[in-house]
């Protein structure tokens, strides 16, 4: 699961867009114009953003500059329109990771995204390992020790953030962000018990886990010694 700030103006773009990622468990939020893209990555941590060429107020190229100028680091896949050659290339100048040419299958942006998070984690696939714990994010399959575990999508999501991210560590505050949505009503005790959860399930003891707590601080998922 991961975090992706749509940018588009098309509403059917949008409607398909969104539910099929949704169905795919990723967090989506859109915006429909280029200025509003800009205030919201400079709000908010992305995975990833698909950005529309043509765009009201900024066009997407003007937010792709603005934005690795000011030092994003998002990966970034444009949308172009038909045949438009020069304007692939001047996106990819600019800083555009990939982009995918309208009208689009959505199975190919799929792939598309899958390819550019997996660059972005420096993931050669999409299992995860780490000490006895595997995750495998196509078929949300989960090993601990040689036993499979079975997680809900809000645990699931949780444990892969902080795979993905291993030895760094996250405030509640920053996972709610990153693994909830931004726009939820929800609080860092949420966090606190699915780590619990989590841990529970993952059979680790607290003092013993893969999954620490740094009090006053956050979490970290690290391998044992
Ligand atoms: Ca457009």
């Amino acid at each position: 699961m991961s975090k992706i700030l749509l940018v588009e103006d098309d509403k059917d773009v949008i409607s398909v867009v969104r539910d099929w990622l949704a169905m795919e468990q990723h967090l989506v939020d859109v915006v429909e114009d280029g200025k509003t893209a800009l205030e919201q990555l400079a709000i908010s941590e992305y995975d990833l953003v698909i950005l529309d060429w043509g765009l009201p107020l900024l066009s997407g190229i003007e937010v792709l500059q603005q934005y690795r100028g000011r030092g994003g680091s998002t990966p970034i896949l444009m949308l172009t329109g038909k045949g438009e050659v020069q304007e692939k290339a001047a996106g990819l100048d600019h800083g555009a990771d990939d982009y995918l040419t309208k009208p689009f299958h959505m199975l190919e942006l799929s792939a598309r995204l899958r390819a550019l998070l997996r660059r972005a984690s420096g993931q050669t696939s999409n299992v995860l390992k780490i000490g006895a714990l595997e995750l495998d994010h196509d078929t949300h399959y989960v090993v601990h020790a040689g036993e499979q575990v079975v997680l809900p999508p809000r645990e699931f999501a949780l444990l892969e953030f902080l795979m993905r991210h291993p030895n760094q560590v996250f405030s509640a505050e920053a996972l709610l962000e990153r693994v909830w949505h931004s726009e939820a009503d929800i609080a860092p005790e949420t966090v606190r018990a699915c780590v619990k959860r989590l841990r529970k399930k993952l059979s680790m003891e607290a003092d013993n886990s893969m999954i620490q707590t740094l009090h006053g601080v956050g979490y970290r998922l690290s391998a044992p010694q």
